[in-house]
């Protein structure tokens, strides 16, 4: 017997993001890019698939990113190819292989964008997820560490989430190096306490233990070294700089000797911000810091660089969570409603018109009657609607309506745009705006389980209903 088809779903880990959940994300993305045009930032967008050994190379081959997580597989013309799992290699090998070395430095580039990662699907880790990063290539000082910082929080603050900077140094590769060998001496003697995975992390990678999530990790390494103590004099001397550049400018930070981030790449200054509420940084919100060495392990001539990057859909979550509603959609300034088809003929042309002058301009073209298309007017928060009927398409007129007070005026149809205008600017230059937010997000709100119900909207008293 035949297996019925199922309809299609969504891979693991995968998510779509539905038009009710829009506003937030043009929200996060106006203010990143804001906060990018006004720190001198430039965009780019690189592909999303990438040759493996570009990762291998950069984000490190023993890294659980790259070692387990990464989507590789062999194309069609038998390269070795990976989604990308993070930002900064494609922005890098794209600095050096579009010759930015030779631009004035720094060179600063910016993205918002999907990646990748085949990790087990839990609250605020998925499989696709998109990330807002800021690079900063061609500078050693640790002003731009001080800056970076400051823009990353600045994004999280000016959407209302209350963050902890937590911060550290991993100094130069021969203080990690000598580091890694004090920790793998350090737990010898408690290998047996450890998971197999552990053990394997311990001979790999014993740094990425420090940040293990595991509290029973956590516990044997209470009294472990810390790598700040194996500081090389100019990191120490730098990380002063940086720490001194927070305090001057106010900027709260947690010293947090485990946080040593997951990629082979970093240097000096790692960083990360948590949520205020979130104390073990389970669900970081973002991070970044120094990678100096990466330009060069990708054959570029050496450039010391930064970089931050921060996850779009843990801050949705986080605004959710703490019921901060998204930025208001700007509401339409005129909604057209017609009756019969040669109004709509006449409301089409005048649609075009009025989109093509830059007016905020609504319409529900395949809705018949009057009153349900003030519903949707109303719904939409339209300050004004326009409307023809039988009497105004016989008199060639339009009624302009307010739908704050219901005031209806009726205009001949030649002079509706210019007696629009005129009330727009009127309006716009008392500062009154239309009614946006809440009720055009409930336009989006039939995306939801729970479709709020249908709002009554009075109908204008001179409009036949009947015909339709
Ligand atoms: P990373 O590249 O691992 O430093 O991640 C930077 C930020 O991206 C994290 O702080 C998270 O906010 C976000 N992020 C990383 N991995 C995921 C994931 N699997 N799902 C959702 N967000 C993620």
């Amino acid at each position: 017997m035949a297996r019925e088809l199922q309809p299609p779903q969504l891979l693991r880990g995968m998510k779509d993001i539905l038009p009710s959940d829009q506003p937030y994300w043009w929200w996060i993305f106006d203010t990143a890019r804001n906060l990018a045009e006004c720190y001198g930032f430039d965009r780019i967008e690189t592909p999303i698939l990438e040759a493996a050994s570009l990762f291998t190379r950069s984000v490190g081959d023993a890294t659980d990113i790259v070692s387990k997580e990464m989507y590789t597989f062999t194309d069609k013309s038998g390269d070795n190819v990976s989604l990308r799992p993070e930002g900064t290699a494609g922005v890098t090998r794209a600095y050096i292989e579009h010759g930015m070395l030779n631009l004035p430095q720094p060179v600063k580039l910016w993205y918002f964008s999907p990646f990748f990662r085949h990790d087990r699907p839990q609250a605020g880790r998925y499989r696709q997820f998109w990330q807002f990063g800021f690079e900063v290539f061609g500078g050693q000082q640790a002003i731009l560490e001080a800056q970076l910082i400051l823009m990353a929080r600045a994004l999280y603050t000016s959407v209302g989430i209350e963050t902890t900077l937590q911060i550290n140094s991993i100094g130069d590769k021969t203080t990690r190096l000598q580091y890694a060998k004090a920790l793998q001496a350090f737990l010898k003697s408690k290998k047996s306490e450890l998971t197999d995975e552990q053990k394997i992390t311990l001979q790999k990678n014993p740094l990425r233990l420090l940040d293990s999530k595991d509290p029973k990790i956590q516990e044997l390494l209470v009294d472990a070294p810390q790598i700040i103590d194996s500081l090389d004099e100019v990191s120490q001397k730098h990380f002063q700089e940086v720490l001194g550049y927070l305090d001057e400018l106010d900027v709260p930070f947690v010293l947090n000797p485990k946080l040593v981030r997951g990629l082979d790449y970093y240097n000096r200054t790692v960083f990360e911000f948590w949520a205020a509420d979130d104390e073990g940084g389970q669900i970081s919100l973002g991070g970044g810091g120094r990678y100096d060495t990466l330009v060069e392990s990708l054959s570029g001539r050496p450039t010391p660089a930064l970089g931050f990057a921060g996850g779009v859909e843990r801050i949705i979550l986080k605004l959710k969570e703490k019921q901060i509603p998204p930025r208001p959609i700007a509401a339409p300034e005129v909604f057209l409603a017609q009756l019969g088809d040669p109004a709509r003929r006449k409301m089409l042309k005048l649609f075009e018109q009025l989109r093509s002058q830059g007016v905020r301009v609504a319409e529900a073209m395949t809705k018949d009657g009057i009153k349900q298309q003030l519903e949707v007017a109303n719904k939409l928060g339209a300050h004004y609607t326009l409307i023809v009927g039988q009497k105004e398409m016989m008199d060639d007129t339009v009624l302009i309506r307010d739908m704050e007070n219901g005031i209806q005026e009726e205009v001949p149809f030649n002079k509706v745009e210019s007696e629009l205008k005129k009330r727009l600017e009127k309006n716009r230059a008392n500062g009154v705006t239309p009614v946006t937010g809440q009720v055009t997000l409930e336009r989006l709100d039939k995306y939801k389980d729970d479709v709020p119900a249908e709002e009554e909207v009075p109908v204008p008293h001179d409009i036949d209903l009947d015909v339709e």
